[in-house]
């Protein structure tokens, strides 16, 4: 026995620890059927912000109920440039109708959105493009931060964004580039979000431009339930495995996990307006009853 809150041993107390998850889907079915189970894993991990994206009109109205019931749980809404469609009208009301979600509180960011040349199932490059640009005009116009999926497309993806060089700050999340293009979108503003793929045996490439970028314009995510980093490889992953994410870029950068988790956690505030504030722990239920700024829509 000991005295509350004295550890037995010192293996009984790590060090402590603040992460965030900037780039989760926790709206997706795999995760939405446990989440609550999810989020008090994620908060043992020392996870205390989560940002849940959306990737179309039911996955984005999700993910404002999910950070309005939890705390520490934070919303972006957008069109995944997967989940666009063929007509470019249809895609185009779409997002106007998410219009009314950005102001909510809880809602921090536009995204989803972005160009994806990769997939061969994906929507034509010009309605992609289109509605990317359409997601930045958003963005502009109501002054939040856009968190772009780039896959096989930076060069497209770049030039939108420097069409809104000073007007909009871009996330490039799940870096997979190389140093060149990093630095080009450094130069434009962006931050570069780092997933679970940087934990990869195969991608040292990619652990090396996570080590060298300017430490005030470093994220790191999940993108769960997707890529699961090299400890959880093959499972669904959550947010409480960004830890191995930190802890394989930490060591790349030669810091440990704790100042990378301040640095990374003062990023996020910054870029995203959150209250950095170590008082609410992700997934800790809200009170209940808070009012929804958004008038309807949620049901
Ligand atoms: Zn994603």
């Amino acid at each position: 026995m000991h005295a509350p809150g004295v550890p037995d041993t010192i293996d009984d107390a790590p060090p402590p620890v603040s992460l965030v998850d900037t780039h989760a889907h926790l709206q997706w079915p795999s995760l939405l059927g446990e989440v609550d189970a999810v989020l008090a894993r994620a908060r043992d991990a020392g996870v205390r912000r989560i940002l849940t994206l959306g990737t179309e009109p039911a996955s984005c109205r999700a993910a404002v109920l999910l950070a309005e019931r939890h705390a520490g749980v934070y919303a972006a809404v957008g069109l995944h440039p997967g989940d666009i469609g063929p007509d470019a009208a249809a895609a185009a009301r779409a997002l106007e109708g998410l219009v009314p979600l950005l102001a909510h509180p809880r809602v921090v960011a536009i995204g989803e959105t972005g160009l994806d040349y990769y997939h061969e199932d994906s929507p034509p490059h010009d309605l992609q493009i289109a509605s990317f640009a359409r997601h930045l005009e958003l963005a502009a116009r109501v002054g939040k931060p856009i968190c772009v999926h780039s896959r096989d497309s930076a060069d497209d993806v770049l030039r939108l964004l420097a069409a809104y060089e000073g007007r909009v700050t871009a996330v490039l999340h799940c870096y997979t580039g190389d140093l060149e293009t990093a630095q080009r979108a450094l130069a434009l503003g962006c931050y570069l979000s780092f997933a679970g793929n940087a934990t990869y045996p195969k991608l040292r490439d990619l652990l090396a431009v996570a080590a060298v970028v300017p430490a005030e314009r470093l994220l790191l995510e999940t993108d769960a339930p997707f890529l699961s980093p090299q400890h959880r490889r093959g499972c669904r992953n959550e947010p409480a495995n960004v830890a191995y994410t930190y802890d394989a870029v930490a060591v790349a950068r030669g810091i440990t996990r704790g100042e990378l988790g301040a640095r990374v956690g003062a990023n996020a505030a910054r870029l995203f307006g959150w209250d950095d504030a170590d008082v609410d722990t992700a997934g800790a239920p809200r009170a209940a009853g808070m009012a929804m700024a958004t008038a309807g829509g949620l049901a």
